[in-house]
């Protein structure tokens, strides 16, 4: 396991994900932010209803008006989640045209993004986009939980 591409999760925010993603319906999601290298923020989104509820839809909105609010403490989206039903823990091909579009439209912004899978009571599967020269490529990430941002020291401020 290569530690550097190990995601670092705060542990409370692991708690908020499998806290808040509810068991049905299937494909709500949410927002992940991360300050230096540690992910530190978490928002749940329902998503927008759709007919066709094959697949979590963000609510860009809301989205944005979060990214703002995290730009001002010095936080930035690193990953949006979805939830799954038992069983799913792998990117449907939606959901892998949904990350290419996100990539493609964020081409500036974005160098990489989670798209972690959540599957309520269970557990949550990390896949990051990975922007390389001629395509983007999906890969799973291990993650470990971490109690605080010892180097920085910054959390609850
Ligand atoms: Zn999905």
């Amino acid at each position: 396991m290569n530690m550097q591409s190990v995601v670092k999760i705060h542990e409370k925010v692991l708690g908020k994900i499998m806290r808040l993603c509810p068991p049905v319906p299937p494909e709500t999601g949410g927002f992940l932010g991360k300050r230096d290298d540690l992910v530190c923020e978490f928002e749940f989104d329902s998503g927008i209803v759709q007919l066709n509820r094959g697949i979590y839809k963000p609510d860009s909105m809301r989205l944005d008006a979060f990214m703002e609010k995290w730009n001002d403490s010095g936080i930035s989206l690193c990953g949006i989640l979805h939830t799954h039903m038992a069983g799913q823990e792998s990117l449907s091909i939606e959901d892998r045209k949904f990350i290419a579009d996100i990539m493609r439209l964020n081409r500036q912004l974005f160098q990489s993004l989670y798209f972690p899978i959540v599957i309520p009571k269970q557990g949550i599967y990390f896949y990051e986009a990975q922007r390389k020269v001629d395509r983007i490529e999906i890969v799973k990430q291990e993650f470990i939980s971490c109690e605080e941002n010892v180097r920085q020291g910054r959390l609850n401020q």
